[in-house]
């Protein structure tokens, strides 16, 4: 795939119940609950709680630990009972509280003593929703921890997969390409938790997916093997569940972090297209490809007709709008191909496995479609045109290839613009 794949978050709203008898505390929540994206309905008892929950689902729940009609917590395992992913919201958390609390399978309970508490609960919401894309592998040969690990991780929205030892876990990796974290006992028949690791190090790297070890051994030694075997963590059994939802999604957060950079790093700024070093890097490794099969390749050079004129007409930001609108267009057009922004109003599109006549047909349609609706892309509809240059043979130098696209745009231009010239 040589597309730069897109970070793309689900538009979908998300209903939160919050159950909270102070109307500014609840107003709060229902603020930072909208903040990341939910609609939210706020319960001043837990009969109005009850009522709610008839009417509509919920994806998860804040509920105060002490309300008029629940004063000891009664309306956790309502949400519970009613499949609603519960935090529990307490003014203080003595010894009686915690114990209550800690009985249910909640997510988690914050106590609401500062603002950082606040920021806290914003932290967990904005979680949840992300969790739900996350494909996490439990790899233990005991059925019951694999279990009771799944069952936390589904009870904070993680999608899940199990192996029974290392060489299972390896299979189901190369299968499910989406796997990015992978939690790992270490006592296994086959493969070890740490041999799984230097595995799972050689075929991928920390920033593509992270390993936590767990082992019920206690030996101090076995975490530092653990780290120096790759694992971005370990956890010692019996865990406590908080620990590990902490170090999980720190886990999970970095991988996100990194995630985010690289994008950025790849991609134009102004038009979102990827970007000339991006571009640069995904033809370069294809053309590897192409040169051992001894296959054509092809590439065209983009450039606007006239464009210093939009600007100087209209202003730098209606020019900027044309390619922002342009490059959109480019992208849903070119979608099977590799597209990027070389800079100004130039662009370049590879065709890595497409047959010579079928590019140009592409390429004719887009410029035709251009010339035709390029006013709808800008306020001021502003009409613009493109010109073409396109190359195709057995040449594996990037240097090369857009050496001889740009000859022929440049006969495009020198011949009256707007056409597609090969
Ligand atoms: P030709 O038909 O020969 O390609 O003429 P042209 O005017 O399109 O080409 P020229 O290279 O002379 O001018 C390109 C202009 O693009 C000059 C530059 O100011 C403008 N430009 C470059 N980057 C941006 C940008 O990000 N936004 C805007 N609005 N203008 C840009
Ligand atoms: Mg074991
Ligand atoms: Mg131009
Ligand atoms: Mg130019």
């Amino acid at each position: 795939m040589l597309r730069q794949k897109v970070i793309t978050r689900q538009t979908v709203t998300r209903r939160i119940l919050i159950i909270e008898d102070t109307p500014t505390i609840a107003r709060v929540q229902k603020h930072i609950a909208q903040k990341v994206g939910y609609e939210a309905d706020i319960a001043g008892s837990l009969a109005e709680a009850k009522k709610l929950v008839e009417e509509h689902s919920y994806f998860c729940s804040v509920v105060d630990f002490i309300l008029p009609d629940a004063p000891k917590g009664e309306a956790i395992p309502f949400t519970i009972a009613s499949d609603i992913p519960t935090i529990v919201m307490t003014g203080n958390l003595d010894e009686t509280t915690r114990n209550i609390v800690e009985k249910h399978p909640i997510i988690d309970y914050i106590t609401k003593e500062n603002k950082q508490a606040y920021q806290y609960l914003e932290k967990q919401l904005a979680r949840l929703p992300r969790n739900e894309q996350v494909q996490v592998l439990v790899v233990d040969d005991s059925a019951a921890t694999r279990h009771h690990i799944c069952n936390l991780l589904t009870r904070h929205k993680y999608q899940t997969i199990e192996a029974v030892d290392g060489v299972d876990a390896l299979k189901v990796l190369a299968e499910n390409p989406k796997i990015s974290v992978i939690i790992t006992d270490n006592e296994m028949p086959n493969m070890n938790g740490d041999e799984l690791c230097v595995e799972i190090r050689r075929l991928y790297s920390n920033d593509e997916k992270a390993i936590i070890g767990i082992s019920a051994l206690d030996t101090l030694h076995l975490s530092t093997r653990f780290l120096k075997s790759g694992a971005d963590d370990y956890l010692r059994k019996p865990f406590n569940n908080e620990e590990f939802y902490c170090r999980l999604s720190q886990n999970v957060d970095m991988l996100e972090n990194i995630k985010t950079i690289r994008l950025q790093a790849n991609t134009d700024y102004l038009t979102k297209l990827p970007n000339r070093r991006y571009f640069f890097g995904e033809a370069n490794s294809h053309l590897k490809a192409a040169k051992l099969a001894e296959n054509s390749v092809s590439l065209a050079m983009i450039d606007i007709d006239h464009f210093k004129s939009i600007n100087d007409n209209y202003g730098h930001d209606a020019g900027d709008e044309v390619l922002k609108g342009l490059s959109q267009c480019m992208a849903k057009y070119f979608k099977n191909n590799l597209v990027g922004r070389f800079g100004g109003e130039e662009f370049a599109v590879y065709f890595a496995d497409q047959d010579r006549h079928e590019s140009l047909q592409r390429l004719e349609k887009f410029r035709l479609f251009v010339e035709k609706h390029s006013p709808e892309f800008s306020k001021d509809r502003i009409k613009f045109t493109l010109s073409i240059g396109f190359h195709n043979g057995p040449i594996y130098s990037l240097d090369e290839l857009i050496k001889q696209a740009d000859l022929k745009l440049y006969q495009a231009k020198e011949s009256g613009r707007n056409k597609l010239i090969s």
